[in-house]
């Protein structure tokens, strides 16, 4: 990168674990460090600004600063409560205050689901650089979807919530799911718990061969049959823990989308099993991390200021 680029901080919080990092882009990372998300939402925040302070006690100063957290957050600027984690159902999190908590530093901060985060840092730095319409799709604890669209991330009322879309089945499969909202969402057929809780055993035990994979696949393919017919993304890149377990992945999904699709949609992407549509991240799990990097760059060049008037009674809710 650049000597140009001024020093970016990224806080990353996952459902599994957060991360803290210091850096300008991939190939610049100064200090990455992980930690357990845990469910004392107050000790894990305290520990990431400790670790981010003493990040910039030994790199120097941040220019801005980047959030890229699990959801449902509230990414309204008007909203009272903006920077907060919402409704999660991750115990110990919810309701939880995340940008006022990080004020102190003065720098802009940028923030966005972790989803949204790792899309934007696909955009910048990976796989679908040059690209101005794609879909970033993970699959881990759950499932999630940042859309990329003339440019821009999509963002309405809240973020795009397309993990829990409901679907056709994959014939002859009656489970009913393990979304606690909707039961065979997405999200309930094909995240890490939906997978663990349908066959007794956690997804990286489970064999490329396992037949739970073409049930995972329909699921992830009926998301992405949706997604090309919605926002017609040049590229559905396809990450998280799931798929990096099981890269083999990708090609079922590919697959099943061709066959969803049924020919009706003419174009070279689509052509075969998919290959020039469906991909992986080019970031790898670097995606995530570098997710908060890719907000704290963004804001910075879209010069938003610091929300030091936030609401202090925020910190400690
Ligand atoms: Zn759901």
């Amino acid at each position: 990168m650049s000597k140009a680029t001024p020093l970016l901080g990224g806080i990353e919080l996952g459902g599994t674990k957060c991360v803290c990092l210091l850096g300008t882009g991939p190939d610049d990372i100064r200090m990455r460090v992980s930690m357990q998300t845990g469910v004392d939402a107050q000790a894990a925040l305290r520990a990431l600004e400790e670790t981010l302070r003493q990040g910039i006690a030994t790199h120097g100063p941040i220019a801005a600063l980047g959030i890229a957290s699990f959801g449902p957050l509230d990414l309204d600027r008007s909203s009272a409560t903006y920077g907060w984690i919402t409704s999660t159902p991750k115990p110990g999190w919810r309701r939880t205050a995340l940008v006022p908590r990080f004020g102190a530093y003065q720098v802009p901060i940028g923030f966005d689901t972790d989803v949204n985060g790792a899309a934007l840092a696909e955009g910048r730095w990976g796989a679908a650089r040059g690209l101005d319409d794609f879909a970033y799709i993970t699959v881990g604890t759950g499932i999630g979807v940042g859309l990329f669209v003339h440019g821009a991330l999509v963002h309405g009322m809240l973020h795009p919530e397309l993990g829990h879309l409901r679907i056709a089945r994959s014939p002859g499969d009656t489970w009913g799911g393990s979304c606690p909202f909707h039961g065979d969402c997405v999200e309930g057929l094909a995240s890490g718990p939906a997978i663990a809780a349908r066959t007794g055993a956690e997804p990286p035990l489970l064999g490329a061969g396992d037949p739970v994979w073409d049930i995972v696949a329909h699921a992830l393919a009926q998301l992405a049959h949706a997604i090309v017919l919605a926002t017609a993304p040049r590229r559905i890149l396809i990450g998280g823990g799931i798929p990096q377990a099981r890269p083999e992945l990708l090609a079922l999904v590919g697959r099943q989308l061709a066959r969803s699709l049924n020919g009706y949609i003419d174009r070279p992407e689509i052509a075969g099993d998919c290959d020039g549509l469906v991909a992986a991240p080019g970031l790898g799990a670097l995606a995530g991390p570098l997710g908060a990097l890719a907000l704290a760059a963004g804001t910075l060049a879209a010069g938003t200021l610091p929300r030091e008037r936030l609401p202090a009674q925020a910190l400690e809710r």
